[in-house]
């Protein structure tokens, strides 16, 4: 919402301009006023909707045309007051002020306009006969009023309606000419609607509008209430409402029948509740809540944020397979500007027989995405719209920033769910057979189509009993330059085929090169165990290589199974990741049978 509200009135001399601001601040009509009122400002507090107002006099005798277009520009709205039983002044509207605005102004940001008809005391007739025309004519005039200066008539409602112009615009909701919505304020209720429709049947419910209800109004519906509104939608349309919900259709209706009765700060409020600015489009502070990030810590999704992506997944997974159809997950997308997810994601997680995004899939990529691009992910629980129906703050209640990673590794423990292992190898050495193994794809399954390839992997895997999330990452074997990211994980996998005698050099090289001293734990992987292992061509063996450089012996991997490929590599690693320094794998070992020895006793 605005800070606060200028409002200019200009109109020809004498219509009385001076004397309604006079008469809005004292109270009582003065019977002497100057050319112009000085500049004045009401309090926030005592104006109806609670932010500071300007009001602005002009007076052509005072002032210049260069002061009148400095005004104009500077004002948010603008009365233009005509004196009802003066013809010309009314005729002036038209001919002179509303094109010597729309001149001033931009075409696409024109500052609202009130017709204010002053000194309604001194006739019997209303001068709306000739007003109304001019109003359909003219899509900036808000709105018109006929008020008196001297019997105090309408004034207080001529500033209310004018703030309200400012502060709730009809002009992003509603077009006149069409009297219908514009497409802009339709999409943005459609995603309200939603999101509100908790169960995605396609009604929004009693439930569910009382929840609705208390997020936007804070008060819930009476009873009665609900089947008023529920009637009035009944009238007016046959399929507003359906099986007692209401249909996004009537929705609409509603919100249409809103702004047609004046009443669209009722539609404001619900736009704004659900993060829209003023030209309906979702602002930066709700997609981007502050969230602090220090150096060597991760970010993760806490129990809650859990719940929650459990919840909108079971209300797309209409057939109840535990996997998102492609049709369910683009339903489940609908609410985002665009389609968040490209088909690689199915090679980045688990997918079912038909190649779909499973329940644990779907866990799997929220992980990557809130480890890998948190402000991604706070933007993306923006558009599902979780701190409203999760009643928080803003989505960084969704987070947990762990623990500096430093402090974790002095005290040999840690409190952190996900690892992330990035993976080396030279070309051709079966990196991406390795992290789709983890995906639980044996070398027939892997038919991956190089434009959607994908160069991570995320699954879970249990260690001590715990499941924990392992995010593996492909790295590029094709420069020699490393950067702080490809060098910066919990733990190393140094992959090389057995069956290619030239393979293992590379892997023996990088370890020298980056990972000797530094504190990350390596582990080294011979794939293609299933083909003939080969004599490598380096100094060391592979195995005399870890003896020597006190690494853990060469494990054995192959994709080349029957079955899904064998977990335990990806258990290790993770478990590495977990416990770097072999002390506190010892000592995780003791203390877990320690608890089992008490918890038995
Ligand atoms: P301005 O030039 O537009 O600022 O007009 P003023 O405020 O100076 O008013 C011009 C004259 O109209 C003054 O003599 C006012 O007393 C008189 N006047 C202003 N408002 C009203 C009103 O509502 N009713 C009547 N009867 N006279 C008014
Ligand atoms: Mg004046």
């Amino acid at each position: 919402m605005r800070k606060d509200v200028r409002i200019l009135l200009v109109g020809e001399p004498k219509v009385g301009k001076t004397s309604l601001i006079m008469s809005l601040v004292s109270e009582e009509f003065p019977d002497e006023v100057p050319p112009r009122a000085e500049e004045i400002t009401i309090p926030a507090d005592v104006t109806p909707e609670r932010v500071p107002t300007h009001i602005v006099d002009y007076s052509e005798a005072e002032q210049s045309d260069e002061q009148l277009f400095q005004e104009i520009s500077k004002a948010n709205v603008i009365c233009i007051v005509y004196a009802v039983n003066n013809k010309k002044s009314i005729e002036r509207v038209t001919s002179h002020w509303i094109p010597l605005i729309a001149d001033r102004t931009d075409k696409d940001s024109r500052v609202p306009l009130i017709l204010v008809g002053n000194k309604s005391d001194l006739v019997e007739h209303s001068s709306m006969d000739t007003i109304l025309p001019i109003m359909n004519q003219y899509s900036e005039i808000e709105t018109c009023v006929e008020c008196s200066a001297k019997t105090l008539k309408n004034i207080s409602e001529l500033f209310y309606y004018a703030q309200k112009a400012v502060l709730h615009p009809t002009g992003p909701l509603y077009c006149p000419e069409e009297k219908e919505m514009k497409a802009a304020c339709v999409k943005a209720l459609t995603r309200i609607f939603k999101v509100s429709d908790m169960d995605n049947d396609g009604l929004l419910s009693d439930l569910e509008l009382n929840f609705f209800q208390r997020t936007c109004f804070n008060t819930p519906l009476a009873p009665q209430a609900l089947e008023d509104v529920k009637n009035v939608v009944r009238r007016n349309m046959a399929d507003g409402v359906q099986d007692n919900g209401l249909t996004l259709k009537g929705f609409h209706f509603l919100h249409t029948l809103f702004i047609q009765r004046g009443r669209h700060e009722t539609t404001w409020t619900v736009l704004r509740r659900f993060g829209y600015d003023d030209d309906l489009e979702l602002t930066q502070e709700y997609l981007f809540p502050p969230l602090k990030i220090p150096p060597d810590c991760t970010t993760e999704l806490n129990h809650n944020a859990y719940l929650f992506l459990q919840s909108v997944f079971d209300k797309h997974d209409k057939d109840r397979d535990c996997a998102l159809s492609p049709d369910e997950l683009k339903d489940l997308f609908s609410v985002f500007p665009y389609m968040p997810w490209g088909p690689d994601v199915n090679n980045t997680v688990c997918t079912n027989e038909q190649g779909w995004i499973t329940y644990q899939g779907y866990l799997s990529q929220w992980t990557l995405t809130t480890y890998l691009d948190v402000q991604r992910c706070l933007e993306y629980l923006g558009y599902l719209g979780y701190p409203i129906l999760c009643e928080q703050e803003s989505q960084a209640a969704a987070l947990t920033v762990t623990r500096n990673k430093r402090i974790d590794l002095q005290k040999k423990q840690t409190q952190r769910n996900v690892f992330l292992c990035n993976v080396f190898g030279a070309r051709g050495s079966g990196k991406s057979g390795f992290l789709q193994g983890f995906l639980g794809r044996n070398l027939m399954r892997q038919k991956i189509r190089h434009e959607h390839k994908s160069y991570y992997a995320i699954s879970t895997a249990y260690v001590y009993g715990q499941e924990k999330y392992l995010l593996l990452h492909e790295v590029l074997p094709d420069t020699d330059f490393l950067s702080e990211t490809d060098l910066s994980c919990d733990v190393v996998c140094l992959l090389y085929d057995v069956s290619n005698p030239r393979s293992f050099e590379f892997c023996a090289r990088l370890y020298k090169n980056h990972f000797m001293d530094s504190r990350t734990p390596c582990l080294l992987v011979g794939a293609k165990a299933d083909l003939p292992e080969v004599r490598q061509q380096y100094s060391l063996s592979p195995l005399d290589f870890c003896r020597k450089h006190k690494l853990p012996a060469p494990q054995r991997f192959t994709c080349n199974t029957a079955e899904a490929p064998s977990r335990d590599i990806y258990t290790k690693l993770t478990t590495k990741a977990m416990y770097p320094s072999s002390f506190s794998y010892l000592w995780m070992a003791l203390s877990l049978l320690l608890m089992h020895v008490f918890a038995s006793c």
